[in-house]
């Protein structure tokens, strides 16, 4: 029997096998695709902003220093706004924090958490493997598993379910979403620039969409460019050359000119947010939870907070030996979550809808809006704070410290 049963092996189904590691609970985590499978979902060509909260929850899982080592800071944010000279600039030395975020390759989080993942006595492994079937009961869940072509049962007293926004196994569980296709289709890439990047990350709204410039390691930017999803496939198709001059008129000379392009990738964009994040001795976690518009750069950082909770609460049920799948305990999970999910998905949200809008009274009131909060601390900061996820109740990963029973 096991404690634990997490479904993805995605950045939160990893994270949270992690964090877990000094309660010495019976893990498994299973996961569909191989690190270095084209087809592995998570683990892909994207970069992430890592918000200093969750800098804290893997200094507390003590995976900081080899992630640090792999990523760039953000020392300084540049919001602007084209066709408007509102502008704001948020700095790390103003705001009191070694640095404003962290961008790292998603492949470079995978290695360095498949790394740290516990050993053999208390943790399983199953990859590539996929959940097949679950089926939860008063006191344990019984997990079907297909590894290639046998087919395998687990049972544990709690079951994870982080499979990603699509998520078969949430379903499985009964539990609904509420969806809202935002219409817009992120384009990620990495680009090179005449200027070399100086720790500086461009938040840059358009009439069609957002487009965020993020330092990276190699001296490159890694571009998120938020478009319509009817403008998609021809900017897609475009060569390295017209890509970078359609890319340079939207987003201006800020960097000089754009000299190199990585390859490119499309994703489309979808609110989902489940109407409830647990069902008998299951939690629905991460995307699979709440998948959210990249615009502000929160989706894994929301997530991560996720994993923070569940795992302090994991330990206190620990500590006092009581049941870990217990209602209690998914209630008292659920009540932790809500607050931040309400934030985040309206601070979200309210960034999409006010720039991604061509009216001519919006472009105004978002220019100004940009400027007064410039000159309107306290306003900026609540922004800031809310981006650097620092705004939200301190599980004890997410203070930095270390999970101990
Ligand atoms: C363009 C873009 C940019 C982003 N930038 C940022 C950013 O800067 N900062 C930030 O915080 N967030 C960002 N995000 C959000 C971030 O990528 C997600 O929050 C994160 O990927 C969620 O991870 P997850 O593990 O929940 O889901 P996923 O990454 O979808 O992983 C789910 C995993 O489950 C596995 N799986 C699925 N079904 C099964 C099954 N039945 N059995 C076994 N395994 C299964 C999959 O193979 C996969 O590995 C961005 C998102 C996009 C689209």
């Amino acid at each position: 029997m096991f404690d634990v049963v997490i479904v993805g092996g995605g950045m939160v189904g990893a994270s949270l096998a992690v964090a877990l590691k000094p309660l010495n609970l019976k893990v498994g985590l299973i996961e569909a695709f191989a690190l270095e499978s084209s087809q592995q979902p998570s683990y892909d060509d994207r970069t992430v902003a890592l918000s200093h909260g969750s800098r804290l929850i893997y200094q507390g899982m003590r995976l900081w220093s080899e992630i640090e080592a792999d990523s760039e800071a953000i020392m300084h944010i540049h919001v602007s706004d084209r066709g408007h000279f509102g502008a704001t600039r948020i700095h790390a030395s103003q705001e009191n924090v070694p640095a404003l975020g962290y961008v790292v390759e998603n492949r470079v989080l995978g290695r360095v958490l498949y790394q740290a993942l516990p050993s053999a006595e208390y943790f399983e492994l199953l990859m590539p493997a996929t959940v097949v079937k679950v089926s939860p009961s008063t006191d344990q869940v019984e997990v079907v598993i297909q590894e290639g072509d046998s087919t395998r049962t687990l049972n544990t007293k709690l079951l994870v379910v982080a499979d990603g926004a699509r998520s078969p196994i949430r379903e499985q569980l009964g539990i609904s979403t509420t969806q809202r296709d935002y219409g817009q289709t992120a384009i990620i890439t990495n680009v090179s620039t005449e200027y070399l990047p100086n720790q500086t990350a461009y938040e840059r709204f358009t009439s069609k969409g957002p487009i965020a410039l993020l330092p990276m390691t190699q001296q490159r930017y890694s571009v998120v460019w938020t478009l319509p999803h009817a403008q998609v496939a021809e900017v897609m198709n475009k060569s390295d050359e017209a890509f970078l001059a359609q890319l340079q008129a939207a987003f201006g000379y800020r960097q000089g000119r754009f000299t190199k392009v990585g390859k490119r990738a499309a994703y489309p964009l979808t609110l989902v947010k489940t109407t409830q994040e647990t069902a008998t001795r299951s939690i629905i976690m991460g995307n699979a939870s709440h998948a959210i518009h990249p615009v502000a750069g929160q989706g894994l950082n929301l997530s991560l907070r996720d994993v923070a909770v569940l795992a302090d609460l994991l330990a206190e049920a620990v500590a006092n030996q009581t049941d870990i799948g217990s209602d209690v305990l998914l209630a008292n999970y659920a009540a932790a979550r809500e607050q931040d999910y309400r934030q985040t998905i309206t601070y979200t949200d309210s960034l999409v809808r006010l720039f991604s809008n061509d009216h001519g009274l919006l472009g105004h009131l978002r220019a100004g809006g940009l400027s007064v909060m410039d000159r309107v601390p306290p306003l900026r900061r609540w922004v800031t704070q809310q981006s650097m996820g620092i705004n939200q109740r301190k599980a004890r990963l997410a203070r930095g410290a270390e999970l101990r029973v």
